[in-house]
């Protein structure tokens, strides 16, 4: 069922992330006259170099491929709208919700997740007298964290973005013990203290989890027909899609192709939305949610219901077995993982190859790690091409 009509004026409920009551920046700013400390970190992301970036990044197929398929970029403003549209309907804060969603995939490498996994491996496989004090290894969410903290440099005053404690809370969604408690060294009570101590981060970036979530699953679906890689017969074997594909066409019978593919893809979209508002406005009423404060203490309460997540899972384990590890997508995988590696390997042993600015650092592996992750996914064939010679996608 459709949840009530939306306002054009947003009301925030106690439980929202009231920007007045932010837990502050690292380095203490004055207010902005226009804005909230919450669009201020929107924009602040929004003029980020980090930003402009996803525009040439992968998300599953690689930006040459196809000039349709989605980037980082195109996804993470579908996250956003996701995230907003969901927001306003449980009164949370819209403008937050919107920061994290811009912010959250920052730290992508180029070639989406076979980049990440290449990059990991190299950092991994060095010996900890090498990596130092950093805690080794790669991991994108961490990544995202240190360009907003560290790696942009815009502002006289402070290296990174200097965004609220809440945009960074939400940023940071996974985090492994050993990073967290290296993080807490650096900051006590901060983003990390979750992971240590355990509670939820806000239900505004709860709900950027999940937006993530009914995002990808939405246009990739979308994207995989549009490759051939997928097919509408396919999908029948997922009951979800079959659900609203039936649907679609018991409304629409003359039906057919692309549209009827972005008929039933919109009408999933909507009934996760509705199902996402339905049974997370349940979960709050079971809860004397007092301030935004409260669902921190509380297990995550921003979810789709049982049925739903159950009826999502299977979506997504379809997507891992015919899309993500699709023979075809496997090869480019396998590709952009040997341009990963062969950059770090050389870099490494020749820092005179990199850009003055990142061959400095006592932390040589960390740098070169942050170099390679903030490239797009061409500058990185470019690169790997006048570093070697042959092309690896010629
Ligand atoms: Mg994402």
């Amino acid at each position: 069922m459709q949840p009530g009509v939306q306002r054009s004026v947003q009301t925030l409920a106690a439980y929202a992330s009231d920007p007045a009551r932010s837990r502050g920046r690292r380095h203490p700013e004055s207010e902005a006259p226009t804005r909230t400390a919450f669009q201020r970190d929107r924009d602040r992301v929004i003029h980020s170099t980090a930003f402009r970036r996803l525009v040439y990044k992968t998300q599953v197929f690689l930006n040459h491929e196809g000039d349709l398929f989605r980037t980082r970029l195109t996804h993470s403003l579908e996250v956003a709208q996701l995230g907003r549209s969901i927001a306003r309907s449980l009164q949370l804060n819209e403008d937050l919700v919107e920061a994290i969603a811009l912010a959250h995939d920052l730290g992508h490498t180029p070639f989406g997740h076979a980049g990440q996994d290449a990059l990991n491996a190299c950092m991994q496989a060095l010996s900890p007298s090498v990596h130092g004090l950093d805690g080794g290894g790669f991991e994108h969410n961490l990544q995202s964290l240190r360009v907003v903290d560290e790696l942009e440099e815009r502002y006289p005053a402070f290296d990174g973005l200097n965004l609220c404690f809440e945009t960074r809370e939400g940023i940071l969604k996974h985090c492994s013990r050993a990073n967290a408690e290296r993080l807490e060294r650096l900051e006590p009570h901060g983003v990390a203290a979750r992971f240590i101590h355990g509670g939820s981060p806000s239900l505004e970036a709860q709900l950027c989890n999940l937006a993530d979530e009914i995002a990808y699953n939405a246009h990739d679906i979308d994207d995989g027909v549009r490759s051939g890689l997928l097919t509408l017969e396919q999908l029948d074997d997922v009951p979800l899609f079959r659900h609203y594909r039936q649907q679609a066409v018991t409304t629409h019978p003359s039906l057919s192709g692309r549209r009827l593919l972005f008929e039933s893809i919109r009408l999933m979209l909507s009934d996760q939305v509705y199902d996402v508002i339905d049974h997370t406005r349940l979960q709050m009423g079971r809860h004397a949610l007092v301030d935004a404060d409260a669902p921190r203490r509380l297990p995550p309460l921003v979810a789709f219901s049982p049925g739903m997540r159950e009826r999502s899972q299977v979506l997504k384990t379809f997507l891992l077995r015919n899309l993500y590890r699709h023979p075809q997508v496997m090869e480019t995988t396998g590709r952009a993982q040997r341009v990963v590696s062969d950059l770090f390997e050389r870099y490494m042993t020749a820092p005179q190859e990199l850009p003055e600015a990142h061959g400095r650092s006592s932390q040589h592996a960390r740098a070169v790690a942050d170099y390679i992750a903030g490239m797009t996914d061409r500058f990185a064939i470019r690169e790997h091409e006048r570093l070697f010679g042959a092309a690896v996608f010629p």
